[in-house]
């Protein structure tokens, strides 16, 4: 290509064309936001330093390259500005601005255009992987989400979040799933759950869901054997007022599957295609790149493990099992009746990532739950008293996704609900159980499933402390906005 020739270059999509051009002097045309301004060079002269995603460059602006009336509009810029510049561009070797030591390109800015004028006075977000200044409060950039987001690190959390979700549907899918979508208003909550929000339905009472478990098992009664869903669910929690794991809206990959003989045929499924899921993002290069650029500012994201036991699978450990290693291996005192705290489920995170007879792993599953600590629907073991088919599964020390084998049988779930292990009797004939008991008077397969925080998956694999971090618009109790 002839150095007047244009070439479009978009950075992101690929940053060594970016490179190359510049190595040939060429002339290029892009549109990048202005990160600075400076009027300290000849007069009629600006420096711009310019944005294009994670790339810096310096454009260097003439009134006499670039004409009169586009002289005035730039002389007008203000940071965050989106401008169209052409020129060509050369590598800056020794002559590095000492105000933006990442930037790397110059050009000489032939034209300019300016495409969006931003507000002056706009806080500065930016933040280059060489800024010593400490780190910006997570409040006040959920503050400032848009600009929050611009820098480069954090937004390549969001696209890491999309490839997530792709990876997860593109395994779903080529294993049988279909994707299903399930009201978020119902009619029908669980006795003694305080955790619902209510909400005005023309003058009848109606809630917003907090999971779409019955839904779901409704769909495998129409016979449609293997679905899910991903999408928000809701739940009135008053410790996100303080936890960094909990939010009122999250956002939720239910599965629901028919399974022949075991329900570790379901089991199995779901941490395979979490292995699927790991690996695509370790491994697929547009997702090594943004896991590359994240870590100028997450340096925690990349050094996730998956580690597999002697079958290739996902460790696995019943939940007796993970008490007895936190008493008499890591010696946490720790109650067998009481479900796991945050501290103990990250000493056995911490623990399964350390032991290579464990697997070295950031992901593994507790089997065998109490039935105390789990749903009404869930069947009982067979492998011990007061246990039952239920399982958590634990990535970068926290619980990311809580599955069981559900009842499948008419009697034995109005049983169940009768003497509901986990909370006050549930009374099968009341009217607002009608409409999912019906599912299973017409005659349920057995099945399992479960409920996986996809927040809270991206929040394990890249191993930040706040899933507010991965939430691009979080709500809390003190969060409604933006
Ligand atoms: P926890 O014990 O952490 O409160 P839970 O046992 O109530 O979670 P489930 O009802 O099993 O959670 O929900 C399934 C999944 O949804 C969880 O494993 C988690 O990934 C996610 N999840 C649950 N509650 C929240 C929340 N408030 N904010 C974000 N994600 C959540």
């Amino acid at each position: 290509m002839s150095p007047t020739e244009l070439s479009t270059v978009t950075v992101m999509e690929d940053m060594t064309n970016l490179g190359r051009h510049a190595l040939k002097g060429e002339k290029v045309t892009f549109d990048a936001r202005v990160n600075s301004i400076s009027t300290a060079g000849a007069a009629g002269q600006l420096v711009l330093g310019l944005r294009v995603q994670q790339a810096l460059l310096r454009a260097i602006v003439s009134s006499h390259d670039i004409g009169e009336a586009a002289w005035d509009k730039a002389r007008k810029l203000t940071p965050e500005s989106i401008v169209r510049v052409a020129g060509p561009i050369r590598l800056l070797h020794g002559e590095k601005a000492s105000h933006d030591t990442d930037t790397a390109y110059a050009v000489e800015v032939t034209s300019l255009t300016v495409i969006g004028q931003a507000s002056p006075n706009l806080p500065s977000f930016h933040r280059s992987s060489s800024s010593t200044s400490p780190p910006l409060a997570l409040e006040t950039r959920l503050d400032n989400r848009i600009l929050d987001v611009r820098n480069a690190a954090t937004g390549a959390i969001f696209k890491l979040h999309s490839g997530m979700c792709q990876l997860i549907v593109e395994f779903l899918c080529s294993h049988g799933f279909h994707w299903i979508h399930t009201p978020r208003i119902i009619s029908a909550t669980i006795s003694g759950d305080n955790e619902y929000f209510s909400l005005p339905y023309f003058g009848r009472e109606a809630w917003l869901a907090q999971s779409s478990q019955h839904h779901k098992q409704m769909a495998l009664s129409m016979d449609m054997e293997r679905v899910f869903e991903i999408g928000p669910v809701f739940r009135a929690e008053v410790k996100s007022s303080a936890s960094a794991r909990h939010m009122t809206e999250f956002t939720v990959l239910d599965i629901g599957m028919a399974f022949r003989d075991d329900y570790r045929e379901v089991m199995g499924l779901i941490e395979e295609m979490l292995v699927f899921v790991f690996r695509g993002l370790q491994e697929r290069r547009q997702y090594r790149q943004l896991i590359e650029v994240a870590r100028g500012l997450y340096p925690s994201a990349g050094r996730f493990r998956v580690g597999l036991d002697e079958q290739g699978r996902v460790p696995r450990v019943s939940f007796l099992e993970a008490k007895r290693i936190l008493r008499e291996e890591l010696g946490v005192e720790t109650d067998d009746g009481k479900n796991f705290t945050d501290q103990e489920e990250a000493a056995l995170g911490r623990h399964f990532r350390a032991s290579s007879h464990l697997g070295q792993t950031d992901i593994f599953t507790i089997d065998q739950y109490p039935a105390s600590m789990r749903q009404f629907n869930s069947k009982a073991s067979a492998e011990g008293p007061g246990l039952s088919n239920a399982w958590d599964t634990v990535v970068g020390g926290r619980e990311i996704c809580s599955g069981s084998h559900r009842i499948n049988s008419y009697d034995e779930l109005c049983e169940a609900m009768r003497n509901n292990p986990c909370g006050p009797p549930l009374d099968p004939d009341a009217q607002k159980w009608q409409a999912y008991l019906t599912a299973f008077k017409a005659g349920m397969p057995q099945h399992g499933g479960c409920g996986l925080g996809v927040n809270r998956l991206l929040q394990g694999f890249l191993g930040l402390d706040d899933v507010r971090e991965v939430t691009l618009f979080p709500r809390d109790v003190n969060r409604m906005a933006p």
